[in-house]
């Protein structure tokens, strides 16, 4: 059970006030998109969910516990960014190894994640090894994880970049303009990656893009976002069939 309820949630920097009183229920599984202009406030309410940024006032539920003042590790939540954030020093398993308890292993079993990939090296192939392994292998990179980021394309890192935050098997996944630093081909691609993610995750996703596409081919509803306001929040077919206010027809550039 992992529906994030949104109530009231107000935030500042400043003067400038970019969420007005933002309240949204997410149901546990779905696809939800933040859509709308840059400066609406997208990224911030995301981060305010991943616990990266404070409210001022208002609260969040996640999985039906409140998580004002839970650190953001503490939140079973993962975030994928635009820049997708990869160590370049680290080979790619050791990337997506980053967030699982590397602590407990002993160094012999750390061995294959820091240096070469080479499954059981150590002394057993830990759960650690086979967790990474199987993750790169659903994403379609498991051949790549000796190599480094600098030795990636475009789209191997941001696989990487999505195989560190599923690794930990998160209730809920954010993802801020993952595709927007892709060429137009691969972001194409890539939608089709994402939703096929979510469908075999089946977990919460809350997404952020400026890109109407995407937020319509993606998305089973659509939060249509305007100076730190929910304009509209609608399936992609009614939002374009009935935006209910004239902002919304102006940014789909359909007329009312
Ligand atoms: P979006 O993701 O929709 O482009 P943001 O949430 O990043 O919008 O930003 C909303 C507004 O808040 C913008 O005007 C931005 O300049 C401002 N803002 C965001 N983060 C900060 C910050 N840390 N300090 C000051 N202003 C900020
Ligand atoms: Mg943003």
């Amino acid at each position: 059970m992992s529906g994030i309820t949104i109530r009231n949630i107000r935030k500042s920097f400043g003067a400038t006030r970019v969420l007005h009183d933002v309240s949204l229920s997410i149901a546990d599984g779905e696809f939800l998109t933040l859509l709308g202009p840059s400066g609406c406030g997208k990224s911030t309410l995301l981060r305010i969910l991943a616990g990266l940024e404070v409210q001022d006032t208002g609260s969040i539920e996640i999985g039906g516990r409140v998580v004002d003042g839970v650190r953001p590790k503490r939140r079973d939540v993962a975030m994928v960014f635009q820049s997708y954030a990869l160590y370049p020093h680290m080979s790619v398993a050791a990337n997506i190894a980053l967030p699982l308890r590397m602590r407990r292993l002993s160094r012999a079993q750390r061995l294959p994640l820091i240096g070469r990939w080479l499954p059981g090296s150590g002394p057993v192939i830990s759960g650690i090894e086979m967790e990474v392994f199987r993750t790169a292998e659903a994403l379609g990179i498991a051949h790549l994880l000796n190599r480094k980021p600098g030795q990636l394309s475009g789209g191997q890192r941001q696989r990487v970049a999505v195989g560190r935050a599923i690794v930990r098997h998160p209730a809920v996944f954010l993802m801020d303009e993952p595709l927007s630093n892709l060429d137009a081909k691969l972001r194409v691609q890539m939608r089709a990656e994402i939703k096929d993610l979510h469908r075999r995750l089946g977990v919460t996703f809350v997404y952020v893009t400026h890109d109407q596409a995407e937020a319509m081919t993606m998305s089973d509803r659509v939060v249509v976002m305007r100076d730190g306001e929910m304009l509209q929040v609608a399936p992609p077919q009614e939002i374009y069939a009935d935006p209910n206010d004239i902002r919304v027809a102006e940014f789909l550039g359909s007329p009312k």
